[in-house]
């Protein structure tokens, strides 16, 4: 019998997001397109500047005066980037929700809990004040929050880092969204709570059947929590593929670089350097007229400098952006790194 066949929560196509610098309009995401199925995690992953916050806050209309975004974004037949002021108002925190980095900026220092937790929803669900205070505790409760009902009555300084996330996290779920982003959702907390936050977004997207776009540079938190991942570099997706093979066999070698900088205790040596990838992201409107990624390749060729590599498909549910036809992995990166002169070498699949 084939496998269920999973339907998109979230389509995104042909997305672009534009800021105006230094007055210029430059594009920090470029062309992007994926799915995000329903009940699934796909995880974000790419350095920083690589476009993977504009990306989700284009598309739920929180991008800075002055972006603006293109393409589509499609939720429930609904393309998100026409829709009108209103209309987003109540899909965002109702259908879809986010949970930003650092909780404290997200919630308002000004109010108690209850009443930035219950202001939205007592607005979309017609809840009385005493059913929506009801249903916040219940929610407080649910993201681990101790003392719950005593809490809504706290502002948000009066609350530890860890307590604050879950009380953003509680309300994210207030709604009962279908499609929650989480973009770095433990950046600014301690390791214990990192992963006591982890743990309960696992939970909650398996109770809740929830399509879980979470945001992140930790590939251990990927290969922990996540279906499928995108990788992202120069505002474009650059590989996408199920999280165990794409570990196993990366496709781009950007990815492969990004796993072999992944600190590993096994193999660490007291006062060894750890492995990087030399170099850096490039400036948005800067990507050069090939593969944005060729400064730092060490598979690059001449045809990368001059011609964008197109995403197409690696096998069944893989795809990547890449010229070269080579093995490609974080030993092979490591490897040709140490042979290859910085200079992009003799076009080797002419
Ligand atoms: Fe880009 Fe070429 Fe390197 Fe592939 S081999 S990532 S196309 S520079």
């Amino acid at each position: 019998m084939s496998a269920p066949v999973m339907e998109p929560a979230l389509s995104v196509r042909n997305l672009t997001v534009r800021h105006r610098r230094d007055g210029r309009e430059v594009s920090v995401v470029n062309n992007l397109s994926f799915d995000l199925l329903s009940g699934e995690a796909l995880a974000i992953v790419g350095e920083s500047g690589s476009g993977k916050t504009q990306a989700f806050l284009s598309i739920l209309g929180l991008l800075d005066p002055g972006g603006r975004a293109s393409g589509q974004a499609l939720h429930c037949g609904r393309d998100l980037l026409a829709m009108r002021r209103g209309e987003l108002d109540e899909l965002r925190g109702g259908d879809i929700a986010m949970i930003f980095q650092d909780p404290m900026t997200a919630l308002n220092p000004s109010m108690r809990l209850e009443a930035q937790l219950t202001e939205g929803p007592r607005r979309r669900k017609k809840w009385t004040r005493a059913e929506a205070r009801k249903r916040a505790a219940a929610a407080l409760e649910l993201a681990g929050v101790p003392d719950a009902a005593r809490r809504l009555s706290a502002y948000p300084h009066e609350l530890s880092g860890g307590l604050r996330q879950r009380a953003a996290i509680a309300m994210a779920l207030l709604c009962e969204p279908k499609v929650l982003i989480a973009d770095e959702p433990t950046t600014a907390l301690d390791a214990t709570v990192q992963a006591q936050i982890l743990a309960l977004l696992a939970a909650l997207r398996e109770k809740f059947s929830l399509a879980l776009a979470l945001v992140t540079h930790d590939l251990a938190v990927v290969a922990g929590l996540c279906d499928r991942m995108m990788v992202m570099y120069g505002g474009r997706a650059v590989e996408i593929g199920p999280v165990g093979d794409v570990f196993s066999a990366p496709r781009h070698p950007y990815t492969a670089g990004l796993l072999a900088s992944t600190p590993r205790m096994e193999s660490a040596r007291p006062g060894a350097a750890l492995p990087v990838i030399p170099g850096h992201p490039p400036e948005p409107g800067n990507l050069g007229d090939g593969c944005a990624f060729a400064p730092r390749c060490p598979f690059a060729m001449k045809r990368c400098e001059t011609t964008p590599p197109p995403l197409d498909a690696r096998g069944s549910n893989r795809l990547a952006a890449c010229h070269y036809n080579g093995e490609i992995s974080p030993a092979a990166f490591h490897a040709q790194q140490r042979t290859n002169s910085p200079a992009p070498t003799a076009d080797a699949s002419l």
